[in-house]
Protein backbone atom coordinates (compact mmCIF):
# COMPACT_ATOMS: atom_id res chain seq x y z
CA UNK A 1 0.00 0.00 0.00
CA UNK A 2 1.03 3.88 -0.87
CA UNK A 3 0.72 6.10 1.41
CA UNK A 4 -2.26 7.47 2.48
CA UNK A 5 -2.81 10.64 1.42
CA UNK A 6 -4.70 12.86 4.44
CA UNK A 7 -7.35 15.87 3.80
CA UNK A 8 -6.76 18.83 6.91
CA UNK A 9 -10.67 19.78 6.31
CA UNK A 10 -12.16 22.97 8.56
CA UNK A 11 -16.13 22.11 9.43
CA UNK A 12 -17.51 25.41 10.17
CA UNK A 13 -21.66 24.11 10.60
CA UNK A 14 -22.48 27.45 12.14
CA UNK A 15 -25.98 27.53 12.33
CA UNK A 16 -29.59 25.97 11.90
CA UNK A 17 -29.25 23.81 9.30
CA UNK A 18 -26.02 23.70 8.76
CA UNK A 19 -25.34 21.72 11.64
CA UNK A 20 -27.27 18.93 10.77
CA UNK A 21 -26.30 18.77 6.69
CA UNK A 22 -22.56 19.29 7.83
CA UNK A 23 -22.84 16.45 10.05
CA UNK A 24 -24.55 14.47 7.34
CA UNK A 25 -22.34 15.61 5.02
CA UNK A 26 -18.69 14.75 7.12
CA UNK A 27 -20.66 10.89 7.35
CA UNK A 28 -20.52 10.59 3.72
CA UNK A 29 -17.23 11.86 3.33
CA UNK A 30 -15.84 9.71 6.21
CA UNK A 31 -17.34 6.62 4.29
CA UNK A 32 -15.74 7.36 1.30
CA UNK A 33 -12.48 7.57 2.74
CA UNK A 34 -12.57 4.69 4.61
CA UNK A 35 -13.24 3.00 1.19
CA UNK A 36 -10.66 4.61 -0.53
CA UNK A 37 -7.01 5.18 0.00
CA UNK A 38 -7.27 8.80 1.56
CA UNK A 39 -8.35 10.27 4.83
CA UNK A 40 -9.71 13.21 6.34
CA UNK A 41 -8.36 14.99 9.69
CA UNK A 42 -11.55 17.41 10.62
CA UNK A 43 -10.97 20.37 12.66
CA UNK A 44 -14.51 21.40 13.67
CA UNK A 45 -15.31 25.26 14.52
CA UNK A 46 -18.09 26.31 16.70
CA UNK A 47 -18.79 30.02 14.79
CA UNK A 48 -21.51 31.09 14.29
CA UNK A 49 -24.66 33.42 16.12
CA UNK A 50 -24.15 30.93 19.52
CA UNK A 51 -20.36 32.21 19.80
CA UNK A 52 -21.75 35.86 18.38
CA UNK A 53 -24.21 35.99 21.46
CA UNK A 54 -21.07 34.52 23.73
CA UNK A 55 -18.32 37.04 22.40
CA UNK A 56 -19.83 39.25 20.29
CA UNK A 57 -17.99 38.10 17.37
CA UNK A 58 -19.33 35.79 14.68
CA UNK A 59 -15.82 33.94 14.40
CA UNK A 60 -12.43 34.02 16.37
CA UNK A 61 -10.34 37.43 15.77
CA UNK A 62 -7.48 35.55 14.50
CA UNK A 63 -10.09 32.74 12.80
CA UNK A 64 -8.74 33.45 9.11
CA UNK A 65 -5.22 32.52 10.59
CA UNK A 66 -6.67 29.53 11.70
CA UNK A 67 -8.04 28.18 8.62
CA UNK A 68 -5.54 29.48 6.73
CA UNK A 69 -3.43 26.01 6.93
CA UNK A 70 -6.64 24.19 5.90
CA UNK A 71 -7.03 22.25 2.16
CA UNK A 72 -10.53 23.76 2.71
CA UNK A 73 -13.15 24.67 4.61
CA UNK A 74 -16.74 22.52 4.61
CA UNK A 75 -19.13 25.12 5.84
CA UNK A 76 -22.95 24.91 6.74
CA UNK A 77 -25.04 28.12 6.56
CA UNK A 78 -24.99 31.45 8.48
CA UNK A 79 -27.83 33.08 10.11
CA UNK A 80 -30.28 33.04 13.12
CA UNK A 81 -33.34 35.84 14.14
CA UNK A 82 -31.19 36.77 17.49
CA UNK A 83 -28.70 38.28 15.00
CA UNK A 84 -29.13 41.04 12.52
CA UNK A 85 -28.84 38.41 9.01
CA UNK A 86 -26.22 41.46 7.69
CA UNK A 87 -24.16 41.46 10.89
CA UNK A 88 -23.44 37.53 10.85
CA UNK A 89 -23.28 37.04 7.09
CA UNK A 90 -20.71 40.00 6.77
CA UNK A 91 -19.01 38.44 10.52
CA UNK A 92 -18.49 35.09 9.11
CA UNK A 93 -19.37 34.27 5.35
CA UNK A 94 -18.87 36.67 3.49
CA UNK A 95 -15.64 37.55 5.81
CA UNK A 96 -13.99 34.18 4.73
CA UNK A 97 -14.87 34.41 1.08
CA UNK A 98 -13.14 37.75 0.85
CA UNK A 99 -10.56 37.00 3.54
CA UNK A 100 -9.40 34.20 1.00
CA UNK A 101 -10.41 36.31 -2.04
CA UNK A 102 -13.08 33.41 -3.08
CA UNK A 103 -13.86 34.76 -5.87
CA UNK A 104 -15.83 32.11 -8.01
CA UNK A 105 -18.52 30.91 -6.36
CA UNK A 106 -19.21 27.88 -8.54
CA UNK A 107 -23.40 26.76 -8.69
CA UNK A 108 -24.47 23.58 -10.35
CA UNK A 109 -28.13 23.08 -10.99
CA UNK A 110 -29.41 19.56 -12.26
CA UNK A 111 -32.41 17.78 -12.23
CA UNK A 112 -31.91 14.47 -10.25
CA UNK A 113 -34.16 11.37 -10.88
CA UNK A 114 -36.86 10.79 -8.98
CA UNK A 115 -37.04 14.37 -7.80
CA UNK A 116 -40.35 16.25 -9.50
CA UNK A 117 -39.85 19.66 -10.89
CA UNK A 118 -42.01 22.49 -10.47
CA UNK A 119 -41.59 22.96 -14.33
CA UNK A 120 -44.46 21.27 -16.44
CA UNK A 121 -42.10 20.36 -18.70
CA UNK A 122 -39.52 18.52 -16.49
CA UNK A 123 -39.76 15.24 -17.61
CA UNK A 124 -38.56 16.62 -21.36
CA UNK A 125 -36.47 18.84 -20.27
CA UNK A 126 -32.51 17.74 -18.88
CA UNK A 127 -31.98 20.66 -16.95
CA UNK A 128 -28.00 21.06 -16.12
CA UNK A 129 -26.27 24.39 -15.86
CA UNK A 130 -24.28 25.85 -14.15
CA UNK A 131 -24.34 29.15 -12.36
CA UNK A 132 -20.95 30.95 -12.04
CA UNK A 133 -21.44 34.16 -9.38
CA UNK A 134 -18.56 36.74 -9.02
CA UNK A 135 -17.88 36.76 -5.33
CA UNK A 136 -15.97 39.62 -4.61
CA UNK A 137 -17.26 42.75 -5.91
CA UNK A 138 -20.46 43.67 -7.33
CA UNK A 139 -23.17 45.25 -5.22
CA UNK A 140 -21.96 42.98 -2.70
CA UNK A 141 -18.93 44.81 -2.10
CA UNK A 142 -19.70 46.52 1.30
CA UNK A 143 -19.75 50.38 0.02
CA UNK A 144 -22.02 53.18 0.76
CA UNK A 145 -23.28 54.56 3.88
CA UNK A 146 -26.32 55.21 5.80
CA UNK A 147 -27.46 58.90 7.45
CA UNK A 148 -25.32 60.76 4.68
CA UNK A 149 -28.19 63.94 4.79
CA UNK A 150 -30.40 63.06 8.07
CA UNK A 151 -32.04 66.17 8.97
CA UNK A 152 -34.22 65.08 10.93
CA UNK A 153 -37.11 62.48 11.27
CA UNK A 154 -37.98 60.63 8.02
CA UNK A 155 -35.02 62.26 5.87
CA UNK A 156 -32.32 59.99 6.18
CA UNK A 157 -30.70 58.64 2.89
CA UNK A 158 -28.25 55.54 2.52
CA UNK A 159 -26.51 54.70 -0.29
CA UNK A 160 -25.55 51.02 -1.52
CA UNK A 161 -22.50 51.48 -4.35
CA UNK A 162 -21.63 48.48 -6.42
CA UNK A 163 -17.93 48.24 -7.60
CA UNK A 164 -16.91 46.72 -10.88
CA UNK A 165 -13.64 46.39 -12.09
CA UNK A 166 -12.12 45.30 -15.43
CA UNK A 167 -9.99 42.67 -13.80
CA UNK A 168 -12.91 41.53 -11.43
CA UNK A 169 -15.01 41.14 -14.40
CA UNK A 170 -12.76 39.83 -16.44
CA UNK A 171 -11.52 36.71 -14.55
CA UNK A 172 -15.18 35.55 -14.18
CA UNK A 173 -16.16 36.39 -17.50
CA UNK A 174 -12.75 34.01 -18.16
CA UNK A 175 -13.08 31.54 -15.47
CA UNK A 176 -16.89 30.88 -17.20
CA UNK A 177 -15.45 30.48 -20.39
CA UNK A 178 -13.02 27.67 -19.22
CA UNK A 179 -15.98 25.84 -17.26
CA UNK A 180 -18.12 26.04 -20.87
CA UNK A 181 -15.62 24.67 -22.67
CA UNK A 182 -14.56 21.21 -20.64
CA UNK A 183 -18.62 20.86 -20.69
CA UNK A 184 -20.51 19.03 -23.28
CA UNK A 185 -22.99 21.76 -24.29
CA UNK A 186 -19.95 24.43 -24.90
CA UNK A 187 -22.31 27.51 -24.24
CA UNK A 188 -22.41 31.14 -21.92
CA UNK A 189 -24.86 33.20 -21.32
CA UNK A 190 -24.05 36.33 -19.29
CA UNK A 191 -26.29 38.08 -17.38
CA UNK A 192 -26.30 42.23 -16.11
CA UNK A 193 -29.14 44.95 -16.54
CA UNK A 194 -26.95 47.27 -18.22
CA UNK A 195 -30.26 49.23 -19.70
CA UNK A 196 -30.98 50.80 -16.24
CA UNK A 197 -27.18 50.32 -14.65
CA UNK A 198 -25.29 51.89 -17.01
CA UNK A 199 -21.59 51.84 -15.65
CA UNK A 200 -20.55 49.07 -14.07
CA UNK A 201 -23.19 46.75 -15.91
CA UNK A 202 -21.86 48.23 -19.11
CA UNK A 203 -18.17 47.65 -18.32
CA UNK A 204 -19.39 43.95 -17.73
CA UNK A 205 -20.85 43.51 -21.22
CA UNK A 206 -18.07 45.53 -22.54
CA UNK A 207 -15.28 42.63 -20.83
CA UNK A 208 -17.88 39.79 -22.06
CA UNK A 209 -17.67 40.65 -25.94
CA UNK A 210 -14.23 40.95 -25.61
CA UNK A 211 -13.70 37.33 -23.59
CA UNK A 212 -15.81 35.51 -25.94
CA UNK A 213 -14.25 36.69 -28.99
CA UNK A 214 -10.87 34.56 -27.80
CA UNK A 215 -13.15 31.83 -26.99
CA UNK A 216 -14.50 31.01 -30.65
CA UNK A 217 -15.36 27.42 -30.17
CA UNK A 218 -17.78 28.23 -27.29
CA UNK A 219 -21.30 30.17 -27.68
CA UNK A 220 -22.05 32.89 -25.73
CA UNK A 221 -24.94 35.68 -25.63
CA UNK A 222 -26.04 38.32 -23.19
CA UNK A 223 -29.34 38.87 -21.50
CA UNK A 224 -31.11 41.07 -19.06
CA UNK A 225 -31.48 39.41 -15.86
CA UNK A 226 -35.39 40.28 -15.75
CA UNK A 227 -35.38 38.54 -19.29
CA UNK A 228 -33.41 35.60 -17.57
CA UNK A 229 -35.65 34.84 -14.79
CA UNK A 230 -38.53 34.62 -17.15
CA UNK A 231 -35.92 31.71 -19.31
CA UNK A 232 -35.39 30.25 -16.53
CA UNK A 233 -38.56 28.94 -16.21
CA UNK A 234 -39.12 28.88 -19.92
CA UNK A 235 -36.50 27.80 -21.87
CA UNK A 236 -34.02 26.14 -19.27
CA UNK A 237 -32.99 23.72 -22.20
CA UNK A 238 -31.02 26.55 -23.80
CA UNK A 239 -28.66 27.48 -20.85
CA UNK A 240 -25.36 25.75 -20.15
CA UNK A 241 -23.04 27.91 -17.93
CA UNK A 242 -24.62 31.62 -16.80
CA UNK A 243 -22.19 34.16 -15.41
CA UNK A 244 -23.22 37.00 -14.01
CA UNK A 245 -22.65 39.41 -10.77
CA UNK A 246 -23.17 38.66 -7.04
CA UNK A 247 -26.77 39.67 -6.62
CA UNK A 248 -27.94 38.66 -9.56
CA UNK A 249 -26.24 35.50 -9.77
CA UNK A 250 -27.44 35.04 -6.07
CA UNK A 251 -30.93 35.43 -6.88
CA UNK A 252 -31.23 33.16 -10.10
CA UNK A 253 -28.85 30.38 -8.18
CA UNK A 254 -31.81 30.23 -5.62
CA UNK A 255 -34.39 30.40 -8.14
CA UNK A 256 -32.52 27.20 -10.02
CA UNK A 257 -32.41 25.09 -6.84
CA UNK A 258 -36.45 25.82 -6.73
CA UNK A 259 -36.61 24.75 -10.53
CA UNK A 260 -34.69 21.05 -9.87
CA UNK A 261 -37.16 20.72 -6.85
CA UNK A 262 -35.62 22.46 -3.82
CA UNK A 263 -33.60 25.05 -2.27
CA UNK A 264 -31.95 22.24 -0.38
CA UNK A 265 -30.54 20.52 -3.13
CA UNK A 266 -27.89 23.01 -4.76
CA UNK A 267 -24.26 22.86 -3.71
CA UNK A 268 -21.77 25.42 -4.07
CA UNK A 269 -18.45 25.98 -3.94
CA UNK A 270 -16.19 29.65 -3.33
CA UNK A 271 -12.97 29.07 -4.94
CA UNK A 272 -9.92 30.82 -4.98
CA UNK A 273 -8.69 29.50 -7.89
CA UNK A 274 -4.96 31.02 -7.58
CA UNK A 275 -5.06 28.40 -4.40
CA UNK A 276 -3.36 31.35 -2.47
CA UNK A 277 -6.25 30.45 -0.07
CA UNK A 278 -8.40 27.35 0.91
CA UNK A 279 -11.56 27.10 -0.54
CA UNK A 280 -15.16 26.69 1.06
CA UNK A 281 -17.66 24.73 0.13
CA UNK A 282 -21.07 25.11 1.12
CA UNK A 283 -24.89 24.19 0.22
CA UNK A 284 -27.20 27.24 -1.30
CA UNK A 285 -29.46 27.28 1.01
CA UNK A 286 -29.80 29.30 4.35
CA UNK A 287 -29.46 28.11 7.92
CA UNK A 288 -33.58 27.61 7.91
CA UNK A 289 -34.83 28.48 11.21
CA UNK A 290 -38.06 27.10 10.82
CA UNK A 291 -37.15 23.40 10.30
CA UNK A 292 -34.13 23.29 12.21
CA UNK A 293 -33.51 21.11 15.19
CA UNK A 294 -35.58 18.59 13.78
CA UNK A 295 -33.60 16.30 11.95
CA UNK A 296 -35.56 16.91 8.52
CA UNK A 297 -33.39 19.41 6.78
CA UNK A 298 -32.38 18.06 3.43
CA UNK A 299 -28.63 17.38 2.97
CA UNK A 300 -28.35 16.54 -0.80
CA UNK A 301 -26.89 20.24 -0.94
CA UNK A 302 -24.36 19.85 1.28
CA UNK A 303 -23.40 16.62 0.20
CA UNK A 304 -22.95 17.53 -3.74
CA UNK A 305 -20.69 20.51 -1.57
CA UNK A 306 -18.82 17.83 -0.41
CA UNK A 307 -18.25 16.27 -3.81
CA UNK A 308 -17.32 19.93 -5.62
CA UNK A 309 -14.56 19.71 -2.81
CA UNK A 310 -13.59 16.37 -3.86
CA UNK A 311 -13.29 17.35 -7.06
CA UNK A 312 -11.45 20.81 -5.94
CA UNK A 313 -9.02 18.21 -4.08
CA UNK A 314 -7.68 16.13 -6.59
CA UNK A 315 -10.04 13.43 -6.26
CA UNK A 316 -12.50 13.42 -9.58
CA UNK A 317 -13.35 10.06 -9.64
CA UNK A 318 -14.42 10.23 -6.13
CA UNK A 319 -16.40 12.72 -6.41
CA UNK A 320 -18.26 11.07 -9.43
CA UNK A 321 -18.98 8.08 -7.92
CA UNK A 322 -20.53 10.83 -4.94
CA UNK A 323 -22.88 12.00 -7.23
CA UNK A 324 -23.70 8.76 -8.76
CA UNK A 325 -24.38 7.63 -5.14
CA UNK A 326 -26.69 10.91 -4.86
CA UNK A 327 -28.95 10.40 -8.07
CA UNK A 328 -29.29 6.40 -6.91
CA UNK A 329 -30.75 7.84 -3.59
CA UNK A 330 -33.09 9.80 -4.80
CA UNK A 331 -34.04 7.73 -8.11
CA UNK A 332 -34.77 4.88 -5.49
CA UNK A 333 -37.21 7.18 -3.68
CA UNK A 334 -35.10 8.13 -0.36
CA UNK A 335 -36.57 11.77 -0.02
CA UNK A 336 -36.91 13.90 2.33
CA UNK A 337 -39.70 16.37 3.27
CA UNK A 338 -38.95 19.41 0.96
CA UNK A 339 -39.19 16.95 -1.86
CA UNK A 340 -42.27 15.04 -0.81
CA UNK A 341 -40.59 12.32 0.99
CA UNK A 342 -40.42 11.33 4.66
CA UNK A 343 -36.73 10.62 4.85
CA UNK A 344 -34.85 12.30 7.49
CA UNK A 345 -30.96 13.73 7.02
CA UNK A 346 -29.42 10.65 8.86
CA UNK A 347 -31.65 8.75 6.57
CA UNK A 348 -30.93 10.18 3.62
CA UNK A 349 -27.01 10.63 4.53
CA UNK A 350 -26.99 6.68 5.09
CA UNK A 351 -28.89 5.96 1.93
CA UNK A 352 -25.75 7.54 -0.29
CA UNK A 353 -23.21 5.39 1.83
CA UNK A 354 -25.22 2.92 1.00
CA UNK A 355 -25.52 3.71 -2.42
CA UNK A 356 -21.39 4.24 -3.05
P1 LIG B 1 -30.11 32.97 3.57
O1 LIG B 1 -30.36 34.42 3.73
O2 LIG B 1 -29.05 32.43 4.47
O3 LIG B 1 -29.95 32.57 2.13
P2 LIG B 1 -32.89 32.47 3.57
O4 LIG B 1 -33.59 33.36 4.52
O5 LIG B 1 -32.85 32.82 2.14
O6 LIG B 1 -31.42 32.23 4.09
P3 LIG B 1 -33.20 29.63 3.80
O7 LIG B 1 -32.62 29.37 5.14
O8 LIG B 1 -32.38 29.23 2.64
O9 LIG B 1 -33.61 31.12 3.72
O10 LIG B 1 -34.63 28.95 3.72
C1 LIG B 1 -35.62 29.32 2.78
C2 LIG B 1 -36.70 28.25 2.79
O11 LIG B 1 -36.17 27.05 2.23
C3 LIG B 1 -37.20 27.89 4.19
O12 LIG B 1 -38.58 27.66 4.18
C4 LIG B 1 -36.46 26.63 4.51
O13 LIG B 1 -37.15 25.79 5.38
C5 LIG B 1 -36.25 25.99 3.16
N1 LIG B 1 -34.99 25.27 3.17
C6 LIG B 1 -33.75 25.81 3.10
N2 LIG B 1 -32.81 24.88 3.19
C7 LIG B 1 -33.43 23.69 3.31
C8 LIG B 1 -32.99 22.34 3.44
N3 LIG B 1 -31.69 22.01 3.46
N4 LIG B 1 -33.93 21.37 3.54
C9 LIG B 1 -35.24 21.68 3.51
N5 LIG B 1 -35.72 22.92 3.39
C10 LIG B 1 -34.83 23.93 3.29
MG1 LIG C 1 -31.27 32.99 0.50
Amino acid sequence: MGAMKTFRIAAVPADGVGREVVAAGREVLDALASAGDFAFDWAEFDWGCDYYQRTGRMMAEDGLDQLKAFDAVYFGAVGWPSVPDHVSLWGLRLAVCQGFDQWANVRPVRFLPGVTSPLRKADHVPLDWVVVRENSEGEYAGLGGRNLAARGPGSEVAVQSSLFTEAGCERIIRYAFELAATRERKHVTSVTKSNAQQFGMVLWDDVFRRVAAEYPHVDSDSCLVDAMAARFVLRPEELSVVVASNLHADILSDLGSALAGSLGLAASANLNPERRFPSMFEPVHGSAPDIAGQGIANPIGAIGSAALMLDHLGLPDEAARLERAIEATTAAGVLPRDLGGTASTKEIALAVIDSL
